[in-house]
């Protein structure tokens, strides 16, 4: 006889709760060495710099609205639309031709889809969108993919709302009504209007987080390099950077010193495509020439990820970048140069912590749609069991005395099992429909989860778990983890691996 090695009891492990808040956790998509990883790169706007998103969205629509008012000859009445600003949430999509905003699958199908504040019926949407997958790259859409982007989406529903909904007709066609929001936001990032405000108060607008200095320090002592790539002009990251790290640790004496290379106006994702050259920034943002190499110490402007390799004497696989931005931060990043990548999603804790509360519904959720599997299976069993039945009595001819009392009692029972499950199904899937709509509400009473639509993964969900090696709520999450933590997947399971 072999010896059998002893089983390990896991019940202690698993039954366990974990110490760490489920909140502030950093989850895998792929497996992440840390200690492969030398140098670690961060965006700053929403990514280190986290904002209030109320006071950014009131902030955007006033400086677009009054750039409409003034530039674009909108009239003064666009002030008076009611704006819901819990109305748009990140990963929808703006169809321009139509004015509505939807939520897609994970197959790029149109969900959720409302015109307004007004939901659109289920024939509705399927005679503007039928079945077929929604091209994004299409000029028609708009895709929400920053929370930069969510106040041109509020404005144009707000604005839509304020006329349709008084039986108004709209003064312009939803593309030029969009088109102008766009172009207006657009010119109040770039011609400082936004920036001027946010600067002034910058408590305001972004949030001070303790943990932030430390959790870089941390990263920095176990022999990291650090650097700082974001699009924002000079002056908006001194500013901005100033004050999240000023003052924070002993021995750093400005942000500066936290970064081995400083980048910004960096121009993503043409950072990560373009051969744009590196420009050296005096100390007052004033550009000196282009630079031949990079030192610490010094700020440059623009650049690209190639050169930047080449200087840093480090490619792909070493180097980690935590962005906010699926596609300029996360998906160029991992296409163009292989960089291990990080997505900071902000809207994460208050979405976990609703999962958390609605745990015992979710669980109930879960168990009514494998209720439903298996009484389609039984169904559709016993249905199979009655066809075989009449083709049995048809190949026999006609039964008589016992044989066919027993064939009409299999056939009766069949019959009436399959009503009984049909009775339960409806009930299963009434229960599931009301269930699903009560937590739904709970999450966003207009789109329901960030991370699901229907009973697949929402696109939003599809593109974090395709091209984000891991994701956290914030950076200074890291500050919990040893800087040479392995980040585990759970491993991916196929339906049919399924216990
Ligand atoms: P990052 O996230 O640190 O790379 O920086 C984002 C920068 O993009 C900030 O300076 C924003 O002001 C800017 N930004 C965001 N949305 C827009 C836009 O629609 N047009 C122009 N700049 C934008
Ligand atoms: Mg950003």
């Amino acid at each position: 006889m072999t010896d059998q090695p002893q089983e390990l009891d896991l019940s202690a492990i698993l039954d366990e709760r974990p110490e760490s808040d489920p909140t502030r956790r950093i989850y895998a998509n792929g497996n992440l060495d840390m200690s492969k990883i030398e140098v670690v790169g961060f965006d700053m706007d929403y990514t280190l710099a986290m904002y209030h998103q109320h006071a950014m969205n009131e902030l955007s629509i006033q400086a677009t609205v009054d750039k409409m008012i003034a530039s674009r000859g909108y009239p003064e009445e666009i002030r008076d639309a009611k704006l819901d600003h819990d109305f748009i949430i990140r990963g929808l999509v703006v169809d321009k031709e139509t004015g509505n905003i939807f939520k897609m699958d994970a197959h790029r199908h149109v969900g959720r889809c409302y015109h307004g504040y007004q939901k659109l019926g289920d024939a509705e949407r399927q005679k503007e969108y039928g079945t077929r997958p929604i091209r994004l790259a299409s000029d028609r859409y708009h895709w929400v993919d920053t929370l930069f982007s969510l106040p041109e989406a509020t404005l144009l529903a707000g604005l839509i709302e304020h006329y349709e909904g008084n039986d108004k007709e709209l003064p312009w066609s939803y593309r030029q009504l969009f088109d102008d929001i766009r172009h207006c936001i657009d010119e109040a990032h770039a011609d400082n209007t936004l920036k001027a405000v946010i600067l002034k108060d910058l408590a305001r607008f972004i949030q001070k987080d303790t943990d932030l200095a430390p959790a870089l320090h941390r990263l920095r002592s176990a022999g990291k390099r650090l650097f700082l790539l974001t699009n924002s002009e000079h002056y908006y990251t001194e500013g901005v950077m100033s004050f999240l790290l000023d003052g924070e640790m002993p021995f750093y004496r400005t942000w500066q010193d936290y970064f081995d290379l400083i980048l910004v106006k960096a121009a993503k994702p043409r950072f990560f495509n373009k051969d744009q050259p590196f420009i050296e920034l005096d100390s007052e943002g004033e550009p000196v020439g282009e630079a031949k190499t990079l030192k610490r110490g010094l700020i440059y402007e623009a650049g690209n990820n190639r050169t930047f390799e080449k200087e840093i004497g480090v490619t792909g696989n070493g180097i980690l970048y935590v962005g906010d931005h699926v596609y300029s931060d996360i998906v160029r990043s991992k296409k163009a140069g292989v960089w291990r990548t990080a997505l900071v999603i902000q809207e994460m804790e208050e979405n976990i912590r609703f999962t958390h509360e609605n745990m015992l519904a979710l669980k109930r959720i879960h168990n009514l749609e494998e209720a439903a599997r298996r009484i389609e299976d039984s169904i559709n069993y016993h249905l199979t069991l009655l066809k075989s039945l009449g083709r049995m009595e048809q190949l026999l001819g006609r039964l008589t005395g016992p044989e066919s009392h027993v064939v009409e009692r299999a056939r009766d029972s069949a019959r009436e099992e399959v009503e009984n499950k049909r009775a339960t199904h409806v009930q299963v899937l009434e229960e599931l429909e009301t269930l699903e709509s009560s937590v739904d509400r709970t999450f966003n009473p207009y789109w329901g989860r960030l991370f699901r639509e229907g009973n697949d993964r929402s696109q939003f969900g599809a593109q974090v778990q395709a091209y984000a090696g891991i994701y956290t709520s914030r950076v200074s999450n890291f500050l919990a983890y040893s800087p040479n933590q392995v980040f585990r997947s759970p491993r991916e399971v196929m339906p049919h691996e399924r216990a």
